[in-house]
């Protein structure tokens, strides 16, 4: 006698489903269909991706448009628990271009288990990556067809804001957690075809982190892509060809190590340390960490050269730059190239007022980055807009008064970056250089070149203040060449 009235529910259930699904479902049930079904598609638990690929040098190639310089990437492997939330990556990566590490293949592995993202060196040692990272890497956990279609069919999860664009349909998927990316199908084949979340970064601000989708494979009656391609913004940061996929096959441990799972959260950058140093009358290095920057007094201004890292570190660094002569106002910025570690402070310096110098071969990028919106996370710039003031250097500049004189050259046909500057001081004899060449780095792969063009412009350095490590006899960048 129940009958009649469970399969009359049933029945009920389903023409609700039906009355109910949405512009937004039907693009979802579609890409579950052409995936292999939705029972199918929620029947995965694991999911291990093997094959070999690229990686791009994100805003640390020769322009800022970048050149093509990438690392080889072989013997990859991700290995997902897709219910657990976790994910453990392996990778060897061979650059093909001058490394300033070297040349030889690393071994990467890195991961994220909840809230934790971590890192293992190739000695073992487990590491916590900050926050940021780590919710970037939960977001990339959505960047595959069946992982962001199963959190697609999750009740919980919001589906908004259906269109056709192209030849795709797309739809806006915010899962429990509160994260939101964007799916796209093939409107003919069904198949997923990208997914698109949004990221800070510090030196682009707002952008869209896109993995796309191609050359579906049928895998345990599945169709999973096993081509994959991860851009950022518009720079191609990964491409994979997978040789294995394999469905609910052991993962191995996906926990994060112990050192990383127990270390404290890191919300932020490091506390900025600045020491100062007079390297000459009117020449302060200001170090403390990885990245330095250096002062110069002119008779009416003082000029700041680079704008590393970060907002903090560049703001820590503006204020003690500014302390050295409080009588004298800080104008102008020279930033040595555009590299993102050594901009990361470029529009902290643009808040501030300053001018920047820089090479003709950074401008372009430069201007893009002081108007680029910054609404994921709002820094200095964004909450206090400024035009970007900006002069730039040829081959050579010399900046002068009557108490301070200062040439800017262009480091011609460095292998680190078509775009690099120098700064010489003739009085002093001394240069100020980034990257060129690193004191106690174990490979000096741009130092020749860098000896070559101090020797070409007939410069007669005596010391050098590197924009990472300490002050040096020039006899040693000598000597770091062959
Ligand atoms: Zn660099």
């Amino acid at each position: 006698m129940f009958r009649p009235i469970l399969a009359a529910l049933l029945a009920a259930t389903a023409l609700n489903a039906c009355a109910a699904a949405t512009p937004e479902q039907q693009i979802v049930n579609d890409a579950a269909s052409a995936l292999g079904g939705r029972e199918r598609v929620l029947a995965v638990k694991t999911l291990v991706l093997e094959g070999g690929g690229t990686n791009g040098n994100l805003l640390q190639d020769m322009t800022p448009d970048a050149s093509g310089q990438a690392f080889l990437v072989s013997g990859y492997r991700r290995a997902i628990d897709i219910a657990g939330g976790r994910a453990r990556t392996e990778q060897t990566r061979t650059p093909n271009f001058a490394y300033f590490q070297g040349m030889a293949p690393q071994r990467q592995l890195s991961g994220i288990d909840g809230d934790v993202g971590y890192n293992v060196a190739a000695n073992g040692a487990a590491t916590r990556v900050p926050n940021t990272t780590a919710r970037d890497r939960r977001a990339e956990l959505l960047h595959h067809p069946l992982t962001i279609v199963r959190a697609a069919l999750d009740p919980a999860a919001r589906l908004t804001h259906a269109r056709t664009a192209g030849g795709e349909r797309v739809v806006d998927v915010t899962i429990a957690d509160g994260s939101t990316c964007t799916l796209a199908i093939d409107a003919t084949t069904r198949l997923p075809t990208r997914v698109v979340s949004m990221t800070d970064n510090a030196n682009l601000g707002d952008v869209a982190v896109e993995t796309s989708f191609a050359d579906y494979q049928d895998v345990a009656g599945l169709k999973l892509p096993a081509r994959l391609t991860m851009k950022t913004d518009k720079y191609t940061t990964a491409t994979l060809q997978l040789t294995q996929q394999r469905v609910n096959a052991d993962t191995g441990d996906l926990a994060a190590p112990a050192a990383a799972a127990s270390a404290a959260p890191i919300a932020g950058p490091p506390t900025p340390v600045v020491t100062i140093e007079e390297v000459a009358k009117g020449i302060w290095l200001l170090a403390g960490q990885s990245h330095n920057s250096a002062v110069v007094e002119f008779d009416d201004h003082l000029t700041l050269i680079e704008a590393p890292q970060s907002e903090a570190r560049t703001m820590a660094v503006i204020a003690e730059a500014r302390k050295l002569r409080p009588g004298k106002p800080l104008t102008q910025l020279v930033s040595t190239h555009f590299h993102s570690d050594h901009t990361g402070g470029l529009r902290a310096a643009v808040a501030e007022g300053l001018t920047v110098i820089t090479h003709e071969g950074n401008a372009g990028y430069y201007a893009d980055a002081a108007k680029r919106p910054h609404t994921l996370a709002p820094d200095a710039l964004a909450r206090n807009p400024k035009s970007l003031k900006i002069e730039t250097v040829g081959e050579e500049r010399q900046i002068a008064d009557r108490t301070m004189s200062v040439e800017l050259y262009h480091i011609a046909g460095n292998p680190h970056a078509d775009t690099l500057l120098m700064a010489y001081f003739p009085k002093q004899r001394v240069l100020v250089e980034a990257d060129a060449f690193s004191p106690g780095s174990a490979t000096q792969p741009y130092a020749a070149n860098l000896l070559e063009n101090i020797t070409k412009r007939q410069l007669k350095v005596e010391r050098v203040v590197p924009l990472h490590g300490r002050v040096t006899p020039f006899t040693e960048v000598v000597r770091a060449v062959p």
